[in-house]
C-alpha cells in the first residue's frame, strides 16, 4: 500500500496549453507538486484512437505533434521523458488474458500526453508508456480494461487519462473562453456527480440527454470511462482537480483519486 500512485483524469483542452501558463496548467503544476514521485506513467490518451489496444514500448518515444494550424513553438516542443519496456510488459501481462499489442515504433507521446504532463512533471524524468484506445470496442470493454489496469497504482505506476468530458469542436463559443453553455454545464456537473459518488455509473451517460452534444465522437469521453473503471476498482474517494468549461463546448474538469 505504501507504493500507491493515484490514478488521475485530466481535461486537456487546447494543446496550446503545453506552452501557456493560464488557470488550468496552474493546477495541473500544483496537482503535479503533491505527488509522490511515481515509478513510470502510463498514459492513456484521446489522441491515438486505432483499431486495437496497443502499449508503446520504445525506449525513447517520439513526441507527436498531432494537430495543424497552430503556432511554430508548438511544433518545436519536444517532451523528452523515455520510455520503459519493463513497465509497459508489465501492463501487458496485466490485463491477461485481455490482449494488448507491444508497439515497437507507430507511436509515441502525442499531446493528450505531453500538453498535460509537461505541466505535472515539467523534468520530463518519468518514464512514459502510452496506451491507444481501440475504436472497435464498445464502453463496457473499456471499463472493465480499466478495472484490470488497476492494480498498477499499488506497483507505482501512475495511470494517467487525458481527454475532455464535454469536447464538440464543432460548438464552440469563442467569446466564451472561460464559460460552458449550459448543456455543457449540466453534462459536467451529472458527470462529477457520478464519478465521486458511484464511478460503475459512468457508462450510463451514454443515456444522457446531453450526451451526443458532449461527445459526438467518443475519443476524448473515453479516457475518463477508463478512470472510472480504475476508481470503482480502487474503492477510493475521487477529488476534483479542476472544474469548469471553455469555449462554450470543452470540459476542463479534471479528477483524481485520493492519495
Ligand atoms: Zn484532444
Amino acid at each position: 500500500m505504501s507504493n500507491f500512485t493515484p490514478p488521475s483524469f485530466f481535461g486537456h483542452g487546447s494543446p496550446m496549453n503545453a506552452i501557456e501558463f493560464n488557470e488550468y496548467t496552474d493546477k495541473w503544476r500544483s496537482y503535479g507538486a503533491s505527488l509522490p514521485t511515481p515509478r513510470a506513467i502510463l498514459s492513456i490518451s484521446a489522441h491515438w484512437f486505432i483499431n486495437a489496444t496497443a502499449v508503446t514500448v520504445m525506449d525513447s518515444p517520439r513526441t507527436i505533434h498531432d494537430f495543424y494550424g497552430f503556432p511554430k513553438p508548438l511544433f518545436d516542443f519536444e517532451y523528452g521523458a523515455s520510455g520503459s519496456r519493463e513497465v509497459a510488459e508489465l501492463v501487458i501481462d496485466t490485463v491477461k488474458p485481455t490482449w494488448i499489442g507491444a508497439d515497437e515504433d507507430q507511436w509515441g507521446l502525442d499531446h493528450g500526453t505531453w500538453s498535460v504532463l509537461t505541466h505535472i512533471f515539467p523534468a520530463a524524468d518519468i518514464p512514459v508508456v502510452q496506451l491507444s484506445i481501440d475504436a472497435t470496442k464498445d464502453l463496457k470493454y473499456h471499463y472493465d480494461l480499466g478495472r484490470k489496469l488497476a492494480s498498477l497504482a499499488y506497483q507505482g505506476v501512475m495511470i494517467f487519462g487525458s481527454g475532455n468530458i464535454v469536447h464538440n469542436l464543432g460548438s464552440m463559443d469563442w467569446s466564451n473562453p472561460s464559460g460552458g453553455f449550459s448543456w455543457a454545464e449540466d453534462f459536467d456537473k451529472r458527470s462529477r456527480d457520478i464519478i465521486e459518488s458511484n464511478p460503475s455509473s459512468v457508462v450510463d451517460l451514454v443515456n444522457d440527454a446531453n450526451f451526443a452534444l458532449a461527445s459526438p465522437t467518443p475519443d476524448h469521453f473515453l479516457p475518463f470511462v477508463y478512470f472510472a473503471g480504475i476508481a470503482d476498482e480502487l474503492k477510493r474517494n475521487v477529488v476534483n482537480v479542476v472544474e469548469g468549461c471553455s469555449f462554450g463546448s470543452i470540459s476542463m474538469a479534471s479528477y483524481a483519486v485520493e492519495a
